[in-house]
């Protein structure tokens, strides 16, 4: 699907056309080429202000349509607040406010890349220019009849720089992570009976184009392997189950790669424990974690990242059928525990056990983090503004709370321990998949640790964070793609080797 909109870098001596989008802060101060640009009007900007108590406070918007004195047939203001108090994060959400102002079919727009008091840096010009593109994306392929206000198409965007050269530098990485989060939502956003296992392999290998290597394991494959906690899952669906290991060699030969796995269940019903009738349809999108995956090998591998990394998806249909696996029923892993299925329905678990194990054995990676919608307890415990952390290694959950913070895709940190993973005990095997009612996110979180041996790891619970999360200033999608830029900003800041 085509973007909503066209962004790009034009000079600042370009004459503005059609919206014209300008910022000033709380004191209502404009930069040089802005103050240039409204020239005459600038009487009209001041009273308009006044009349709608617009005090330039960050993320305000005056909207003046027709200004007299000037050629454009609007004048769009963001404010930018205290200007000591501009954190580099504001950038991205000014792209989005004013992707948000945008409106109806093929607008053009010149946004003037300025603050009151200095030109916007090349990296703040990108993130304004990123923001615009999150916050554009719409899922609506499905919907043959478009209502006027429903989207907005084909606006084509310019933002007006003091360099173009060096935004467009700065944007270049920008733009292949923007993909990798298109590339998530759009996973998460499709049916599923369009996107079962077999067909999101299909589309995960798409990224050989950008010089990923795909392998896809099929039933016969994975049954050789042992995988009897995967294959358990899915042997109740008309549709084979998947996994998908994707590896993007962009670090030195012979280097240890980080590694990222997905919970990738493409419906889950809950199978013979079956879920309530409410809301079943929100379980398209329990493929979040593997749709995260997706998009982040997408957009290390597009921005060339200077790493070794491996990407490993597990894909499933949890449906109730004869063939369906039981609660009672024992089920051997890849790594040869057991595990006594007692809830048919803590599925997840059984999918990323068998991949964490694989992925640890088979590439010694430096870190695992696996993505999931795991529980649906870590909503209750931490709402929908924080996906749930869980972690063996101190290092590596401090520096996923600090890219966290950057990129507003926060975590929390949850507590692991021996008191939790005895809850998990089985009397008939070596485990169970549920641990009673109580901590189920964390006695989901002790499940998993059975399965990564001494290798570093983390685990992110995105149940409340990657669908159906509040929409934001930069995101308006049911499907959030929650976690790609979060992963990748975690691999750019510690793990790329620098030249
Ligand atoms: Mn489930
Ligand atoms: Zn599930």
């Amino acid at each position: 699907m085509p973007d909503a909109v066209k962004v790009g870098f034009v000079p600042f001596s370009t004459a503005p056309r059609g919206i014209l989008v300008v910022f000033c802060d709380d004191a209502l101060k404009f930069g040089r080429t802005a103050s240039k640009a409204l020239g005459a009007a600038a009487g009209i900007v001041k009273r308009a202000a006044a009349a709608s108590r617009f005090k330039g406070k960050s993320a305000a918007t005056l909207d003046i349509l027709a200004p007299e004195g000037l050629k454009v047939d609007r004048l769009v203001v963001i404010g930018t607040g205290k200007p000591s108090a501009l954190k580099d994060s504001d950038f991205l959400k000014f792209g989005g406010i004013l992707s948000g102002k945008i409106r109806g079919d093929n607008q053009t727009v010149t946004v003037i890349a300025e603050l009151p008091s200095a030109t916007m840096s090349p990296d703040q010009s990108a993130s304004l220019a990123a923001g615009i593109r999150l916050r554009a994306y719409t899922f609506d392929r499905y919907k043959t009849k478009k209502k006027d206000d429903d989207v907005t198409s084909r606006a084509d965007i310019s933002i007006a720089v003091g360099d173009v050269a060096a935004a467009k530098a700065a944007f270049s990485p920008d733009n292949h992570i923007v993909d990798g989060v298109i590339i998530a939502r759009d996973l998460v956003n499709e049916p599923p009976n369009v996107l079962y296992p077999e067909e999101f392999a299909r589309r995960a290998s798409r990224l050989r184009k950008v010089g990923v290597d795909i392998d896809i394991l099929d039933v016969k494959a994975m049954t050789k392997l042992g995988m009897g906690a995967l294959l358990g899952v899915g042997q109740g669906s008309a549709r084979p189950s998947r996994t998908v290991i994707m590896r993007w060699n962009g670090g030195k030969k012979g280097e240890p790669p980080v590694a990222f796995v997905g919970k990738g269940v493409c419906f889950d019903t809950g199978g013979i424990s079956i879920k309530s009738a409410g809301g079943m349809e929100e379980m398209k999108g329990d493929m979040g974690g593997a749709a995260c995956v997706v998009g982040l090998m997408h957009a290390l591998a597009a921005r060339k990242a200077k790493v070794n990394a491996v990407g490993a998806i597990g894909l499933v249909e949890n449906m109730p059928d004869g063939n369906a696996q039981r609660p009672g029923d024992i089920v051997t892993s890849m790594s040869g525990q057991t595990i006594e299925i007692i809830n048919t329905d803590a599925e997840g678990r059984l999918v990323l056990a068998d991949l964490l194990w694989y992925v640890g054995q088979k590439f010694k990676p430096k870190f695992m983090v696996d993505l999931a919608t795991l529980t649906g307890a870590i909503m209750v415990a931490l709402g929908t503004e924080h996906a749930g952390l869980f972690s063996n290694n101190d290092q590596l959950s401090e520096r996923l709370a600090k890219v966290g913070s950057e990129t507003g895709e926060r975590v929390w940190r949850m507590p692991l321990g021996s008191e939790y993973d005895k809850l998990i005990d089985s009397q008939f095997a070596d485990m169970k998949n549920t641990g009673g009612r109580y901590g189920g996110s964390i006695t989901a979180a002790q499940f998993l640790q059975r399965f990564v041996d001494d290798t570093p790891w983390a685990h992110l619970d995105i149940a409340g964070t990657a669908m159906g999360a509040p929409k934001t200033d930069i995101n308006q999608s049911w499907g959030s793609g929650f976690g790609v830029r979060l992963l990748d900003r975690l691999v750019a800041e510690y793990y790329e080797t620098r030249r």
